[in-house]
């Protein structure tokens, strides 16, 4: 039977997770890899609403670094209220150029990037949006398209992407693992998130 994934809708991988039958481990080429319960599922929608780009980017970013997000009803506010969104559109761009510098097996080869399942690498709201950027960056020869579908970062597009890299504190994020109930979101608010905040970090609350 066809699954689909419970945040973006996308046909994803569902498995049944170890820590018990109404938690659900989802792998969606969209979202990653991440973990999400039962009540979350059904709650994500209501909970959610015009923010779901912002969960996907999170979800997304986090699995791109080997970090296996766990969705539940008592961290979804947490989750979007640390996401590191881009600012801009130019910060979004920036978010795609770095996403193809990371991907890049050597400086010449071409990384496939899929409209329709990669737009939360710059936390697009549609995959339209994600589209409008990519074809922004060949525009102004951040990148170079060929064969369609498939980009390489231009010789500009590394210059920038070194210039990124240097002011990298500015847009780092910082994950805090930390257990996630309502008695410590005081904690977290007015302690972790406001330091790191202070010293230029995104933080972001794991558990
Ligand atoms: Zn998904």
């Amino acid at each position: 039977m066809e699954q689909y994934c419970p945040l973006s809708g996308h046909s994803a991988k569902i498995e049944i997770d170890t820590n018990g039958k109404d938690v659900f481990r989802v792998e969606c080429p969209a979202c990653g890899k991440f973990v999400i319960t039962e009540e979350a599922q059904r709650e994500v929608n209501h909970r959610v609403g015009s923010r779901l780009h912002i969960l996907l980017g999170t979800v997304r970013e986090a699995s791109e670094r080997g970090i296996c997000l766990t969705v539940t009803t008592s961290n979804i506010q947490s989750l979007l209220d640390s996401a590191s969104i881009p600012r801009d559109p130019i910060e979004a761009m920036d978010r795609i150029l770095m996403h193809v510098q990371r991907k890049s097996l050597s400086p010449h080869s071409y990384v496939q990037l899929y409209t329709q399942t990669d737009f939360p690498i710059a936390y697009a709201i549609v995959p339209d949006e994600f589209a409008f950027y990519l074809k922004k960056l060949v525009e102004l020869s951040y990148l170079e398209e060929e064969p369609p579908g498939y980009f390489c970062l231009s010789i500009n597009g590394w210059r920038h992407v070194i210039e990124v890299r240097k002011n990298e504190r500015n847009s780092n994020q910082a994950f805090v693992a930390m257990w996630f109930h309502k008695s410590l979101y005081p904690v977290w608010k007015k302690g972790f998130k406001k330091a790191l905040e202070e010293l230029d970090f995104s933080p972001v609350r794991l558990i």
